[in-house]
């Protein structure tokens, strides 16, 4: 029987009820090929799949996972909760004491409003930023991701200030055409924009450090040029932090990065961490532009399970760990990590670079530095496929995607490292095997 037995038999009879057998499209193993494991248990740095076999997480949820799977605390602040019900769909304390938590580690803003996703708050950013400036167009950087509205699924159109093309089928063209995606890193592109479009453009948004087409940190000057002409145009900066908000340091990839340049964002959009592992998001910022939000102001926006007391007991409980220890434990897990994989893959002469933003890191099989999307879509992915089963198979989860970031937890050990060290060797050499150059010679 293989391996797998259980979890192919899972996905099967998933198929036949759930489009790709998934409830998000990553999960299902489209660009690495092989069976998704269907995981049913966590401790720590390690989680366990429907067939008994253990892995090391790399990818933990994507990054909410922070402190590792079933940490004790959290467990016992949401058990405390769960007890006295789930949701009432009224205020409750600990949605306070999260947004005062928030607000008191990221002083770039005053007010946050909870929901239950990223896309959901990245959506209501954009209305706010909107509503703010009365003006229509946003303006994203391609390999960026913001979620699944509408509008932020948009691609560039044929020329660099021309207007946004559908990029799902069920996106209208007019949704996508209040979106200008222009290449990040990019400071002609974004000059040319704003020059084009002036008096028209409500914001710029930015994932803080691009993650979700591998980690592309901005070039020198990059940001800070971003924030300066996004402002002297009258257009807001949303920094969207769902993915390095309390990641990348206790106050985000803000506090670490761009506080200490004086560059203040008017929005940012948090998930992942706040939650714990449970839905939970936020957009927060200035208290002006928050205050827009009804009933307070005429924006509209709500939610039934919004704050509610479970993902907030959960985010609640993850931030009062998430210290100045554990970011420094997470930095030096994530520099050992990259240079295990960098020196197999170096010494099976696999081509690969690995660019990295605090401890979110990812690797990328092209030689670097990747700056853009189109770089990153360079890679040899086959290679990259054939590296993840290597590690699958003994005993390392990573992202299953080339264009992830890979996310450490602070559960993570030494003994782990030298599992991690023991799986590198045969995962190189698959990779080696697997690149695109072999499989066609
Ligand atoms: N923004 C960023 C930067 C993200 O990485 C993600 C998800 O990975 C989102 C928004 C969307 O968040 P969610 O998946 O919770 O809707």
């Amino acid at each position: 029987m293989s391996k797998h037995a259980h979890s192919e038999a899972w996905q099967n009879r998933a198929l036949l009820s759930i489009p790709g057998g998934v409830s998000s499209p990553v999960r299902a193993f489209k660009a690495v090929g092989g069976v998704p494991r269907y995981f049913v248990s966590g401790a720590g740095s390690r989680v366990r799949d429907v067939d008994g076999n253990e892995y090391l997480d790399l990818v933990n949820s994507w990054g909410p996972m922070i402190l590792g799977h079933a940490h004790p605390q959290v467990v016992a602040a949401v058990q405390e909760h769960v007890s006295r019900s789930f949701s009432f769909g009224a205020p409750h304390p600990n949605e306070v004491e999260l947004a005062e938590e928030i607000t008191f580690r990221v002083s770039g803003l005053d007010a946050v409003r909870f929901v239950s996703s990223g896309t959901e708050a990245v959506m209501t950013a954009l209305r706010l930023a909107r509503a703010w400036t009365t003006r229509s167009l946003i303006v994203k950087f391609s390999g960026c991701y913001h979620g699944h509205s509408d509008g932020m699924l948009a691609q560039a159109g044929s020329g660099v200030a021309t207007l946004s093309l559908p990029n799902s089928p069920g996106v209208t063209e007019g949704q996508a055409k209040d979106t200008i995606v222009i290449p990040y890193n990019d400071v002609e592109a974004l000059r040319e924009v704003f020059a084009t479009h002036t008096g028209n453009i409500a914001a710029v948004i930015t994932e803080s450090v691009p993650a979700n087409m591998g980690v592309v940190p901005p070039t020198p000057g990059f940001t800070e040029e971003l924030f300066a002409v996004a402002h002297a145009a009258g257009s807001l900066v949303i920094f969207d932090e769902v993915m390095t908000g309390f990641r990348v340091s206790r106050s985000g990839w803000w506090g670490k990065y761009a506080e200490p340049l004086g560059l203040v964002p008017d929005l940012f959009t948090f998930g992942k961490v706040i939650g714990g592992g449970f839905p939970l998001a936020a957009i927060g910022g200035n208290s002006a532009i928050m205050r827009q939000l009804a009933p307070e102001g005429s924006v509209y926006q709500a939610g039934t399970l919004s704050g509610n007391p479970i993902a907030t007991s959960a985010g609640l409980a993850t931030l009062r760990l998430c210290d100045d220890n554990l970011y420094a434990t997470l930095d030096s897990r994530a520099q050992v990590v990259q240079e295990i994989i960098s020196a197999a893959l170096t010494k099976h002469g696999v081509p690969h670079s690995t660019q990295s933003s605090g401890n979110l890191f990812s690797f990328f099989f092209t030689e670097g530095p990747v700056t853009n999307f189109a770089e990153a879509q360079s890679q040899d992915t086959r290679a990259f496929a054939a590296f993840f089963h290597g590690l699958l198979d003994h005993g390392v989860s990573i992202p299953p995607s080339a264009f992830e970031a890979w996310f450490v937890s602070g559960a993570i050990t030494d003994d782990d490292l030298a599992h991690l060290e023991r799986a590198a060797e045969p995962a190189a050499r698959a990779a080696h095997a697997g690149a695109s150059r072999n499989t066609l010679s």
